[in-house]
């Protein structure tokens, strides 16, 4: 399968200025592809979604893909308005997305209430109904494994529940062809460690090839010894990063999620401190950025 990152950013887009450079890691929010051949696979609808969209329409041809929504805040969400391909009719997108009652009055698809208000009226020009695509909303729910079929292989996309305010899914993606697996990929994104690793994600990151985790904050901005103390946020660092890897017997870290008060000086002083500790026990570490691609 073919990994391709569209934004690595977290909380709100963070453009590159002058004063303040983001351009080497990137300042769209969270989105990456996942495809095989006859099938795409599209987590998260961050602002980074919208230069998928522009790549897709490049291609000429109808667009079929199955969104997989970790949840539902905004910078996981805001740039479903602006791609391109859920306007072009003969396009055609399953929307997955969380079911149970995140927030008090919402009930049913949380994902359908959030991608229609998030274009009403006030809101937007164009309301979700009017976008001329296909959109069939799935539900799926923590512990769900759903499968995918691609021309040769398949993908299987397994759930579970990360702790995070108004909870948050990681996914675990497998391709699995003829020829037995061929690589996994796990996406953990707006997720806070524990003290000790999380159960969870221990069972989703076991012996996974490439992790991509939630390393939004340094320990000392988590701690609250650089700004407000973030604790309950529902972030994460690249210290617990290293440590859910490594327990989790996963060969790759992938830091993700970079807070906008990041410019590309800090992450790349963040990568490298985290590089070097992860050498030491064994997990290879990387800062994820718009436009990374890779094949597992
Ligand atoms: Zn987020
Ligand atoms: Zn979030």
């Amino acid at each position: 399968m073919k990994i391709r990152i569209w934004g690595a950013r977290g909380s709100i887009p963070t453009p590159s200025t002058t004063d303040f450079v983001t351009s080497r890691y990137g300042g769209n929010t969270t989105c990456v592809s996942v495809e095989i051949p006859g099938r795409m696979v599209i987590l998260d609808g961050g602002s980074g979604l919208r230069n998928l969209g522009l790549a897709l329409v490049e291609r000429g041809v109808p667009v079929k893909a199955d969104f997989f929504f970790s949840h539902v805040h905004w910078d996981h969400i805001q740039g479903f308005p602006f791609f391109v391909p859920s306007f072009m009719k003969g396009n055609e997108f399953t929307l997955h997305g969380a079911v149970h009652e995140r927030e008090t009055g919402v009930v049913g698809s949380v994902l359908e209430n959030a991608l229609r208000g998030q274009q009403r009226s006030l809101n937007f020009p164009i309301q979700l109904a009017d976008m001329g695509a296909k959109l069939v909303f799935e539900e799926v729910g923590a512990g769900a494994t759903v499968k995918l079929a691609g021309i040769s292989s398949h993908l299987t996309i397994r759930t579970v529940e990360l702790n995070h305010p108004g909870g948050c899914f990681g996914f675990r993606i497998e391709e699995h062809g003829t020829a037995g697996e061929s690589g996994s990929f796990v996406f953990a994104t707006d997720t806070e460690h524990f003290a000790e690793v999380n159960p969870k994600l221990q069972d989703l990151a076991r012996d996974g090839d490439v992790l991509l985790y939630d390393a939004q904050y340094t320990e000392d901005e988590y701690d609250g010894k650089k700004g407000m103390l973030r604790k309950g946020w529902g972030h994460s660092t690249w210290r617990h990063g290293l440590r859910e890897a490594a327990k989790a017997k996963c060969k790759r870290l992938l830091l993700t999620h970079h807070d906008p008060m990041h410019d590309d000086w800090t992450i790349a002083r963040i990568e490298s401190d985290a590089r070097r500790e992860g050498a030491k026990i064994g997990v290879a570490v990387a800062a994820a950025y718009e436009g990374l691609e890779f094949e597992l």
